[in-house]
């Protein structure tokens, strides 16, 4: 079914007329560019531009590497590709290294930027063949410009709506061929026809320590900091798995040096600045503890729901799901039950007490 487009100033005729000024073409909510430059500076200095320097995530890189010389062999755009998985892992990144190896140009955009049918069209009409879109956060599409998005991604053609009630009529828009990137924290949010319309879906894992040091010596070799192996494993093995966060901790250990240490990050260095930090050996920080702390003793190890553990700890509720759970169920610190969430035995070590008898059958 066709949506409507209901920003009254978009009017397509037989020709397609220059985005206006304030079209979202030009504003802030979308940014075209090379694939090989990122709007964030620090970003910029430290993601991998290819494929080569992407390190860790096998699979998925052997897969996309396949796909893009079959497309290229064929003179062909790429499929639609659907990444998933936890924040800061490499999707914009992968995204990025992928219109990179067609020397095509990306779009940028989020689900929530898109608000109107008319916002979505405006980018897609200023697609050029083979060119990217990427559009993060993607379960937060609204359902109706997501059905806006099926002939567009199926038949590379745009279905509008223009005026309402008995003037109403139905016009096409042939769009070039392009490629989808969509990337997504919440895949269970993603509907089953939008899921349906990506000729491959990959999930993200989170890295290894082995892989999160390699990232982390290449990263300080980018900032010019010289790094023993010990000192890059340090950061790695508290980074929860995430190339991101261990290029922050990186970037806050790099600090640390230049200011107390003799400006090489030596284990002994990496510890002294991590622990200043107050990120512990294990990489949880304040935020985990204090998660921790009310699930043990305000709500004497649960079960409980998200939304009370969330008001206890004065956080949000989709950030405690999305960003610290997933880290702190993989540590084996917390379960997810059909009736909450519940402690395990190695929360009450970590907080130095006892665990309760009846713990085995909290999870039931
Ligand atoms: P996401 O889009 O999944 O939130 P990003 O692609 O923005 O994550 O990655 C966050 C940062 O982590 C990037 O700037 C990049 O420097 C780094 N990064 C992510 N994955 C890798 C990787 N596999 N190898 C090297 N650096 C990586």
């Amino acid at each position: 079914m066709p949506a409507t487009a209901s920003s009254p100033s978009f009017v397509p005729t037989g020709t397609l007329p220059e985005p206006p000024a304030n079209s979202p073409v030009n504003s802030p909510r979308m940014f075209q560019e090379p694939a090989d430059s990122v709007p964030d500076e620090l970003e910029v200095s430290l993601r991998p531009p290819g494929f080569e320097d992407f390190r860790g995530q096998a699979k998925v890189t052997e897969r996309l590497m396949l796909m893009v010389e079959a497309a290229r062999q064929r003179n062909d755009a790429l499929d639609h590709v659907l990444l998933c998985g936890p924040p800061g892992l490499g999707k914009t990144t992968l995204a990025h290294i992928l219109a990179q190896a067609f020397g095509s140009h990306i779009h940028c955009t989020s689900g929530p930027q898109i608000e109107k049918a008319g916002d979505l069209a405006g980018i897609l009409t200023n697609l050029e063949r083979g060119d990217f879109l990427f559009i993060d956060e993607i379960h937060r599409l609204h359902p109706s410009i997501e059905e806006y998005l099926y002939p567009a991604m199926e038949d590379y053609r745009l279905d509008i709506i223009i005026d309402q009630g008995p003037s109403a009529r139905s016009i096409q828009i042939n769009l070039p061929k392009f490629c989808l990137v969509g990337a997504t924290t919440r895949a269970g949010m993603l509907t089953a026809p939008l899921r349906s319309r990506f000729g491959m879906t990959n999930r993200l894992d989170y890295y290894n320590v082995e892989d999160l040091s390699h990232i982390i010596e290449r990263s300080a070799g980018l900032l010019n900091i010289p790094i023993e192996t010990g000192g890059a494993r340090e950061i790695a093995s508290r980074s929860r798995g995430t190339p991101r966060i261990a290029n922050n901790l990186l970037r806050w250990v790099r600090d640390y040096a230049q200011v107390k240490a003799d400006n090489i990050i030596t284990q002994k260095v990496a510890d002294a600045a991590l622990a200043m930090y107050d990120i512990d050996p294990d990489g949880l920080e304040e935020m985990d503890i204090r998660l921790l702390e009310a699930l043990v003793y305000k709500f004497s190890g649960g079960p409980v729901g998200l939304n009370s553990l969330a008001v206890a700890v004065g956080e949000d509720e989709s950030t405690i799901g999305e960003v610290y759970e997933p880290y702190l169920i993989m540590q084996g610190l917390i379960k997810r039950t059909p009736r909450g969430r519940v402690a395990m035995a190695a929360a009450y070590a970590k907080l130095g007490t006892q665990p309760p008898e009846d713990l085995q059958t909290r999870f039931l």
